[in-house]
């Protein structure tokens, strides 16, 4: 499997990104909003019930199903 994005990633970094949606910095990221997770993402490639999946603003790694970044978009 590939490797899980580490928070502490500079594209990670530079994305606000976490494993946990419930640790998103609501101060700094004020459009985040509970229910935004990678799962419920647009951009997310992972089939339903798997914990992480693939994201191409971070190819070659997966990133958690629960996680969160900035560029989070809604799923059409
Ligand atoms: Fe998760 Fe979407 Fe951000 Fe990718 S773009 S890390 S799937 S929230």
């Amino acid at each position: 499997a590939q490797a899980l994005v580490d928070e502490k990633d500079a594209q990670a970094v530079a994305l606000g990104y976490v494993a946990e949606a419930r640790r998103v910095d609501a101060r700094k990221y004020p459009k985040f909003a509970a229910g935004q997770n990678c799962t419920s993402c647009a951009l997310y490639q992972g089939k339903a019930g798997d914990k992480a999946g693939g994201c191409p603003l971070f190819a070659g790694r997966q990133v958690a199903g629960a996680g969160w970044c900035s560029a989070w978009a809604k799923k059409a």
